[in-house]
């Protein structure tokens, strides 16, 4: 069967590997529908990595994709042979410290597809079919949108660094960095209650994502530096800055515009930044990371699959599998692209 296989950074192939295997006890076999291409994704075909995290042996790539069940294994319950279902890629170890304390996205024994983490490397689900625990299959209706709802995953991203915040009912928001993650947490903020969101970026796709998924103001920093000055005004105006760019820049610039007692979330990941430690501790700002989710993806699939939360704003191109090396050059371009995904043809 085919996948889509790093070999090397931009050596990205369309390969022939062994078929999953039939699903052992408690596992289902999926067929792969459509796949979303991640910046981690797109780190590993252009750097081969990140940090020291290096792809030492091929690897398929994807960890946000959706598919149709097409066999079960013995004592599986709840899905069945057709179903269609989002793949949650991460796979905690369910007895560890963090697990038994509900936060198994912070498990000491964690496999995630599509990581060179571990190795062997926990391999990707940009693979025409995968064999997997079916805890990791959450059944969709019937008729969802699978493009939409390999979706499930960076919207679950979002709604766990959303839920991180608080009650956001009433609140003023700032997102700074609107692609992919940027504006599902426009998405997110808004279905949790936000009452004005103001974006900001530097690229014309984002910033038009930004008005799509229903930002109140897109602010264009490329175009006026300035553009959040008055939100600084009378020691801030910004009740919770979600930062999802991770540019030094934007993180001080989130900082500048909160209001005293303010939260900054931390999504993005970017290159170490030195704080202001004196502004942190006088307008007693609170700052905090988000990192992954954990059942937040079955609510994502769930808002998806329903309606509730329309990530359709986001999809740039579908392009069929064959063409993956396109696809990738095209997500890598933030001058055209927001997300894009590629497709397997239908079993
Ligand atoms: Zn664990």
């Amino acid at each position: 069967m085919k996948a889509v296989v790093l070999h090397a950074p931009h050596d990205l192939r369309f390969d022939d590997i062994a078929p999953a295997p039939a699903p052992g006890p408690g596992e289902v076999q999926i067929a792969v529908s459509h796949g979303g291409i991640c910046g981690s994704d797109l780190h590993y075909y252009h750097h081969g990595g990140f940090g020291t995290v290096r792809v030492r042996e091929p690897m398929a790539l994807g960890h946000e994709v959706s598919g149709t069940i097409t066999a079960l294994g013995a004592g599986v319950t709840g899905l069945t042979e057709g179903d269609l279902v989002a793949v949650n890629p991460s796979r905690p170890c369910g007895h560890c410290d963090y697990c038994r304390k509900g936060l198994a996205h912070h498990c000491l024994d964690m496999r995630f597809n599509g990581s060179a983490m571990r190795f062997p490397h926990e391999q990707g689900l940009f693979r025409a079919a995968v064999t997997l625990p079916a805890a990791q299959a959450v059944r969709l209706p019937a008729g969802t949108d699978l493009a939409l709802a390999a979706m499930s995953e960076p919207l679950a991203v979002c709604l766990h660094a959303v839920a991180g915040a608080g009650s956001l009912i009433g609140r003023r928001v700032l997102v700074s960095g609107c692609g992919p993650i940027g504006c599902l947490t426009i998405l997110a903020a808004r279905a949790a209650g936000a009452e004005e969101i103001i974006a900001t970026d530097i690229a014309a796709p984002a910033l038009a994502g930004a008005r799509a998924v229903g930002a109140d103001t897109v602010l264009d920093l490329a175009g006026d530096a300035d553009a959040l000055a008055p939100y600084a005004e009378a020691k801030g105006q910004i009740d919770v800055a979600f930062e999802c760019s991770g540019a030094p820049p934007a993180i001080l610039a989130a900082l500048k515009v909160l209001r005293p007692q303010g939260l900054l979330v931390a999504v993005g990941l970017g290159p170490e930044v030195t704080l202001p430690v004196t502004a942190l501790v006088a307008r007693e700002i609170r700052m905090q990371g988000s990192f992954r989710f954990d059942a937040e993806f079955a609510t994502a699939a769930r808002a998806i699959a329903s309606g509730r939360i329309d990530v359709s704003p986001l999809l740039t191109r579908v392009l069929p599998v064959a063409e993956a090396t396109d696809a990738f050059d095209l997500a890598s371009d933030k001058s055209r692209a927001m997300k894009v995904q590629i497709a397997f043809p239908s079993p």
